[in-house]
């Protein structure tokens, strides 16, 4: 029998878990490359035999599109390697659900891909990055994990990339998936999957593989008593091509916002509802008459992943009717 150990490829794109903390309590993410947190983590040689690659050296909050299809191409470029079994990204936890949902969307795969933080950085007391970074090692090389779309390992926990939520400032248990629940657990390595997930994701997307060079301009608004109509008139007279309302509730906006909303629609910009609650479904037609204002729902999408959605969707469609079809379908 072989006792090759699975190829993984780690891509390094900065965050808390290569971040390095000051004497002040205060820390500064990226510091540390991908091949440093590896060396810091010497049980991974039992796991895998793992290649480095630094895609990016940033915290998360400047993660942007430019990025994201640099990672993507350099994901896929990896996964289309038959030596290479799985990949593992390192990212800061700030948007990490946004990448992993993007990348859920655009890697043509079925290969493990998993998204691995830390909230504490590595020079911290009792740093968490090492024990994400090993269980992210061990899920990667599972062969179990197989199409089961972008995970994010951390805390003893895989979260789909779908339903992963960061929830909390610094505490380790951070990420919650509020609506469907967790893919599994991990500890220290050893794994336990719970069910598949249910949306299409990555071999089965339409929007894989990545094609676009460049995404349509989406904007967030958040929605919240008293809101005003201005912000999203001038996000349309700026040019964008989609809004999403982070609405209140069950994505409800104020009235004079919402007819900004529908001569938005009116206009050719995909208006989107999503709610700011952090868990649930934005419906159809129930408190305000979507069918009528032209509008799309983003159904348990939290803002920020149906602006990741309504992205990729707009490269290929403007048609609010299909847009909202795909809304149903990832
Ligand atoms: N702002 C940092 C980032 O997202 C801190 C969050 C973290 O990595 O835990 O990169």
């Amino acid at each position: 029998m072989s006792t090759a150990k699975p190829s993984i490829r780690l891509l390094a794109t900065g965050g808390t878990i290569a971040g390095a903390q000051n004497a002040a309590g205060g820390y500064a993410a990226a510091v540390m490359s991908g091949d440093e947190l590896l060396a810091a983590v010497p049980q991974l040689a039992h796991l895998a035999q793992i290649s480095a690659e630094q895609v990016a050296r940033i915290g998360s909050q400047d993660m942007d599109e430019t990025v994201w299809l640099k990672l993507a191409t350099r994901a896929q470029a990896a996964l289309d390697d038959p030596a290479v079994a799985g990949v593992v990204i390192t990212h800061g936890t700030d948007t990490m659900e946004e990448t992993a949902y993007f990348l859920n969307l655009v890697l043509k795969t079925d290969k493990p891909v998993v998204l691995v933080g830390a909230m504490r950085p590595a020079t911290a007391i009792s740093p968490d990055g090492p024990m994400n970074l090993y269980n992210a090692v061990a899920v990667a090389a599972d062969p179990a994990t197989k199409n089961r779309g972008v995970l994010v390992v951390a805390n003893d926990e895989i979260h789909f990339a779908r339903e992963v939520a960061k929830t909390n400032t610094t505490q380790l248990g951070t990420f919650k998936s509020p609506n469907r629940g967790l893919a599994g657990l991990v500890n220290r390595g050893r794994i336990h999957f719970f069910g598949p997930t249910v949306r299409r994701h990555t071999a089965a997307s339409e929007f894989a593989p990545l094609t676009a060079t460049a995404l349509p301009r989406v904007e967030i608004i958040h929605a919240y008593a008293g809101l005003r109509r201005d912000l999203i008139d001038v996000a349309v007279q700026q040019g964008v091509s989609g809004i999403v309302i982070a609405g209140v509730g069950a994505g409800n906006l104020s009235s004079v916002a919402l007819q900004a909303c529908a001569e938005a629609a009116r206009a050719g910009v995909a208006v989107v509802r999503s709610s700011l609650t952090g868990g649930g479904v934005v419906e159809r037609n129930i408190e305000i008459k979507d069918d009528e204002l032209g509008l799309i729902v983003a159904e348990e999408l939290n803002p920020q992943k149906a602006r990741v959605l309504l992205m990729l969707g707009l490269t290929r469609s403007n048609d609010a009717a299909q847009l909202q079809r795909w809304f149903q379908t990832y």
